[in-house]
């Protein structure tokens, strides 16, 4: 247990336009889809959080992680999930959100539709968008928007206004996983929206994992940002996220007891038995794999370790590990 990082601080926020008071840092649950097969102690992890004023919790359909994250948030009435879905007309979101309600055995409070790369590709999205906004003057979310990679995305968002409460979007040090723009670029897009009253998460603290090597500059960077509404930390255990909120606190905080408590630097790994399908080469949205003389490679500063590829890899031939 790291004892110098006992008590962190956490603030509520009001999330732009939605009703909803979160706090400044959320928990992803990426590390927990399933196909990551993450043997550490997840529900440990959401008590701590939650205990510490935590309250958004970050899931998506595609992580297929409902029942261990409704199991652990059982009896904390009062967290706020969010979910993800690439649903793209009405029938999808009510199949979506009935499939997190049996799985979670509790209600999705912020919808977001997942993976919007632009303003056209919202467009296409229009139907799934404005049964969401239904939903939610009905009372059945709290909350709905979007979640991209791109600065387009965010942009695009802002034709949306009229529907669109959150932006859950890529913000970090390097600008890793940005691959239509700039660090620069993304904080004006953010900033912009921000303005229009959107709340704003900001994902990818640290690219996935390729920024722990610099994990104070990179939470340090993150503490300045005064247009983002909240974080989300993808941690594994309990030390990880007393780092981090220490970190984000302005704690000072020893080089070695840094370097001690850095978890271990992920990567990705291709199989040997790849066949060169090339399935993978489409599903990665950071244009991060090629095909070379029939085999994967990884462009490795393009990669944001999210495992997209790993799950609709058929010969399971991808690992990040
Ligand atoms: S983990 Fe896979 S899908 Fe995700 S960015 Fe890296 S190569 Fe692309
Ligand atoms: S999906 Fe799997 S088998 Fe197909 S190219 Fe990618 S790694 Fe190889």
């Amino acid at each position: 247990m790291v004892k110098a990082f006992e008590s962190p601080a956490v603030r509520k926020v009001k999330l732009g336009k939605s009703n909803l008071s979160v706090s400044n840092i959320a928990l992803g649950t990426l590390p927990f889809a399933s196909y990551r097969n993450n043997k550490n102690d997840f529900s440990a992890l959401v008590s701590y959080a939650y205990d510490i004023g935590i309250n958004l919790f970050d899931t998506a359909e595609i992580y297929e992680n409902y029942e261990l994250l409704g199991k652990s948030l059982r009896g904390l009435e009062d967290a706020i999930v969010i979910s993800k879905s690439h649903a793209i007309d009405r029938r999808d979101v009510d199949r979506s959100l009935l499939t997190a309600r049996r799985l979670m055995n509790r209600e999705v409070d912020i919808f977001l539709l997942h993976e919007q790369e632009s303003a056209s590709t919202i467009r296409g999205h229009l139907d799934a968008l404005e049964y969401m906004h239904k939903l939610k003057e009905k009372g059945d979310l709290k909350a709905i928007g979007i979640s991209t990679h791109k600065v387009d995305g965010v942009r695009g968002a802002l034709n949306f206004s009229e529907f669109i409460d959150v932006v859950m979007t890529i913000v970090n040090y390097a600008g890793l996983g940005i691959n239509d723009g700039t660090r620069e670029t993304m904080e004006s897009a953010i900033s912009d929206c921000f303005n229009a009253n959107i709340g704003i998460i900001g994902m990818k603290v640290l690219g996935g994992g390729h920024l722990l090597r610099i994990i104070d500059k990179a939470i340090g960077y993150i503490r300045e940002l005064n247009f983002v509404h909240s974080f989300l930390l993808g941690v594994e255990t309990v030390d990880e996220l007393k780092l981090d909120l220490a970190l984000f606190n302005g704690i000072e905080i020893e080089k070695d007891l840094i370097e001690g408590c850095k978890r271990k630097i992920r990567h990705i790994e291709i199989e040997p038995w790849c066949t060169g399908c090339g399935i993978c080469v489409e599903r990665c949205g950071q244009k991060a794999l090629r095909l070379i003389n029939g085999k994967v490679e990884v462009i490795t500063e393009r990669c944001v370790l999210c495992s997209y590829c790993a799950q609709v890899c058929p010969d399971f031939s991808i690992k990040v590990v």
